[in-house]
């Protein structure tokens, strides 16, 4: 057992400050519970699922894990006063929420005990959940995949402004997913790394296997932050990817766009494993992931890596 202790494994109950992020499509019990029994906190992404999916997640991952485990939230959630309602009734501790104002809810949650943290993309939202009364905020830089910021800061400078703008605990996210890069954010300020795409190449995410083998497939280059008219997403390249950004080229208008992107690509991408048609939302790292792995095995390496390089920071020759 590690004696590691900071203020990010303290608020959480957790051994190690590594999170998994709540991603949509890939973070469902069997994930979260094996990233949590590893010793981070592993997150339910409740984006993806209707209240009754979400309930019977959260029942399956109280009965995988003595451990705490979170919930992602992404606020522009179309029923969020259901799923609120349901993590009261299932007595979930800790809340992540993403894509909307932290003022909405914060309060709500925290006169119930609950733990929440906020995912910012700049020093301004990250002081606007400050003061909504959040616990802790994950930074999160342009490197990382899904929904994203619209200034495009990278999670090199955007931790430190953070850090500095800020007296709460920051988690740092987007292109993490190794123990080195971990180091390299908690150097910067972090109290915390939060990993998205390393954990959809799990075996234990629900994401579809097609789109597990093309992220250990891609390589550099091979996503980009497209949609920005709509909301900012990063993509990897396929088919559907081409035709967005021919339509973008082309002065494509909003309404253009929605009707390109439709109704549940992302579905249609991760979970069904449409690698052609279906919205394919990864990280630039996912250009250094070469294997799908167990969870836990993802943790272990990860803590390991990170404590090596604390001893042995440098490379000098
Ligand atoms: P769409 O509007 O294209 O489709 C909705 C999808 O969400 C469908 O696949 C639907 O499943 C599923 N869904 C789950 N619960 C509900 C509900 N209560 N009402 C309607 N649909 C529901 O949305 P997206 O696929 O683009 O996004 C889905 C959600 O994920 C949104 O809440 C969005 O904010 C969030 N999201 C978060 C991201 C992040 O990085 N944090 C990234 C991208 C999306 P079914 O097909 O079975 O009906």
């Amino acid at each position: 057992m590690s004696s590691f202790s900071n203020r990010v494994t303290r608020l959480f109950g957790i051994q190690y400050p590594i999170i998994q992020a709540g991603m949509i499509w890939a973070s469902g019990w069997r994930l979260a519970s094996a990233v949590s029994n590893a010793g981070g906190l592993g997150i339910i992404g409740a984006g993806s699922m209707y209240p009754d999916v979400l309930r019977e997640h959260l029942q399956k991952c109280k009965a995988a894990t003595n451990r705490p485990f979170a919930v992602n939230l992404p606020l522009l959630y179309p029923e969020i006063d259901k799923l609120i309602q349901l993590l009261i009734e299932e007595e979930v501790k800790i809340v992540f929420t993403s894509a909307g104002n932290p003022k909405l809810w914060t309060s709500f949650l925290k006169e119930r005990g609950i733990v929440s943290v906020h995912v910012v993309s700049s020093s301004k939202f990250a002081r606007k959940a400050e003061e909504a009364g959040c616990d802790a905020v994950v930074a999160e830089g342009f490197e990382a995949g899904g929904h994203n910021g619209r200034e495009e800061t990278t999670t090199l400078v955007l931790v430190p402004a953070v850090v500095n703008a800020v007296t709460i605990p920051v988690i740092a996210a987007g292109g993490i997913a190794t123990g080195r890069q971990m180091l390299a954010a908690m150097v910067l300020g972090a109290e915390g790394v939060q990993m998205g795409s390393r954990f959809v190449a799990s075996e234990e995410a629900s994401s579809h296997i097609n789109f597990k083998k093309e992220v250990i497939r891609s390589e550099e280059g091979d996503t980009q932050l497209m949609m920005k008219q709509l909301t900012p997403v990063r993509l990897l390249r396929n088919e559907f990817s081409r035709q967005v950004k021919e339509a973008e080229l082309g002065g494509a208008t909003v309404e253009e766009l929605k009707n390109l992107l439709g109704r549940a690509r992302a579905k249609k991408g991760m979970f069904e494993g449409d690698l052609l048609e279906g919205e394919l939302e990864i990280g630039q790292v996912s250009a250094l992931l070469d294997s799908i792995l167990p969870a836990g095995k993802i943790v272990g390496e990860v803590w390991e890596e990170f404590m090596n390089g604390l001893k042995n920071p440098l490379k000098i020759s």
